[in-house]
């Protein structure tokens, strides 16, 4: 055998190995992966609108007040947990930094309109690029031109922390649980039982940082998550949002508008972002959790429009709230003062997400039993409802009216909100089982399996 080709053979496949191979390889473990966890999206790619769980109305919105130069100096976005608003505001200031949609113009043009006349943008897209240098800076949170501000907690006693001092942890945060609530990133940062703040030194710092010039496009940007947490450290800024330096845009990112300083609220221009519906969570988890769509539709059914919700209760698919809700009635109607302490040290030890989605869990039944004796058992709907959840709704509404489903419905809320701030969980649950057990007085029928 001619030794020539024999040798060419090889150098060739050397040389395919050495500069293919060792891309080519962990591509197609990426690609194995991507079709067996359609979740698995690369870990900085994701703040485009596109990334953005529904939410149309919003994402048009938002890029035609950029387009049409209408945009205000500051922005309060309104949404409930789970509906997305901080990744709405992530993705908007990607928007407003990309090269793409400004046209990368050496003096960007103003986006809020009066004074100069001004240019009109290049391109009329309503959604980044995600590819530009701009938008691959936006995308891992490290652009110079967009600030963030969060609630945070002391490091040690007597320091004055500021949102900075936690820009890992935040970067991590938002990369994993773009979904988040205020709840997950203090534990996130370890502040356990710590009320977290932003602080007048925090609001001093954003006067500083927003008093210099942008570096890269034109603008500045910040983004504060829950000012909520401002308190009346809040009142420092209201000069700047009153009279912002030039290109300078706020953008507030809020779940409760009664809780933010109305001083603060009366200057903002307001972005109403609705809580997703329950096809939206469904076709999400379906797209984004690789679940089937009938427990898609289950869990969504029971998130009330939170996307956050929704993802908790798959984590905790496990557990069987319908056992530990019998086991609660039976204790609470027929056990006696033994079986509901007992029943109340289980509980105390499930830690305060899984009290909350205990409860949840209970409303979402309670509606399924009002559902139910509304449109009878033979309804579509009702036979729509998972078995074991439409037998369980058919006792709740043996054991209670229409009435007493509603005082049980307002109790669970209100424990929720409780339990939201802190409230010790045993006191709690001891509280309730003494109010469910008033509410439902003598009517007790045992729910067995
Ligand atoms: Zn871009």
């Amino acid at each position: 055998m001619c030794p020539l080709p024999h040798f060419f053979t090889q150098r060739m496949l050397g040389f395919i190995y050495k500069y293919t191979a060792k891309k080519f390889i962990p591509a197609l473990l990426l690609c194995c992966l991507y079709t067996k966890y359609p979740d698995a999206k690369p870990i900085f790619a994701l703040m485009q609108f596109s990334d953005i769980i529904a939410q149309a109305n919003a994402k048009l919105q938002l890029a035609e007040l950029v387009q049409h130069n209408r945009l205000s100096h500051a922005l309060l976005f309104l949404g409930k947990e789970g509906s997305g608003a901080l990744s709405l505001a992530m993705a908007f200031g990607q928007y407003i930094v990309c090269d793409t949609v400004n046209g990368k113009k050496k003096a960007a043009p103003s986006l809020f309109g009066g004074g100069e006349p001004v240019t009109p943008m290049t391109v009329a897209t309503n959604d980044s690029c995600g590819v530009c240098p701009s938008c691959s800076k936006a995308q891992k949170f490290v652009h110079p031109d967009i600030h963030f501000s969060y609630p945070v907690v002391p490091k040690k006693s007597g320091d004055k922390p500021l949102s900075t001092d936690y820009v890992t942890e935040w970067r991590e945060f938002i990369q994993q649980t773009p979904y988040g609530n205020v709840f997950d990133w203090l534990q996130f940062i370890g502040a356990e039982n710590k009320q977290g703040n932003i602080t007048v030194h925090e609001c001093n710092d954003i006067i500083h940082k927003l008093s210099l010039k942008s570096f890269e496009s034109g603008y500045k940007i910040l983004i504060m998550w829950m000012p909520e947490y401002l308190g009346n450290a809040g009142n420092k800024l209201l000069k700047l949002i009153e009279e912002p330096p030039p290109d300078t845009l706020y953008i507030l990112v809020a779940e409760n508008e009664s809780q933010i300083l109305p001083t603060i609220l009366s200057r903002c221009q307001l972005v109403k972002i609705p809580g997703l519906t329950t096809s939206e969570v469904a076709s999400a988890l379906t797209e984004r959790a690789n679940m089937n769509a009938d427990k898609a539709l289950q869990v969504a059914s029971i998130s009330e429009g939170n996307y956050r919700e929704a993802l908790q209760l798959i984590q905790h698919a496990e557990e069987d709230w319908q056992d530990l809700l019998r086991e609660w009635l039976n204790a609470t109607l027929k056990g006696g003062p033994l079986a509901q302490v007992k029943w109340i040290e289980e509980i105390g030890k499930l830690g305060r997400e899984k009290q909350k989605q205990f409860l949840r869990y209970f409303n979402h039944l309670l509606e399924q039993s009002v559902r139910l004796k509304s449109m009878g058992p033979d309804s579509p709907q009702a036979r729509n409802m998972p078995e074991k959840e439409r037998d369980f709704a058919i006792r709740l509404n043996k054991l209670a009216d229409i009435n007493q489903q509603q005082a049980i419905i307002e109790e669970l809320d209100k424990a929720a909100y409780y339990i939201e701030r802190n409230a010790h969980g045993k006191m709690l649950f001891h509280a309730l089982t003494i109010k469910l057990l008033h509410i439902i007085a003598d009517k007790s029928l045992l729910l067995v399996n």
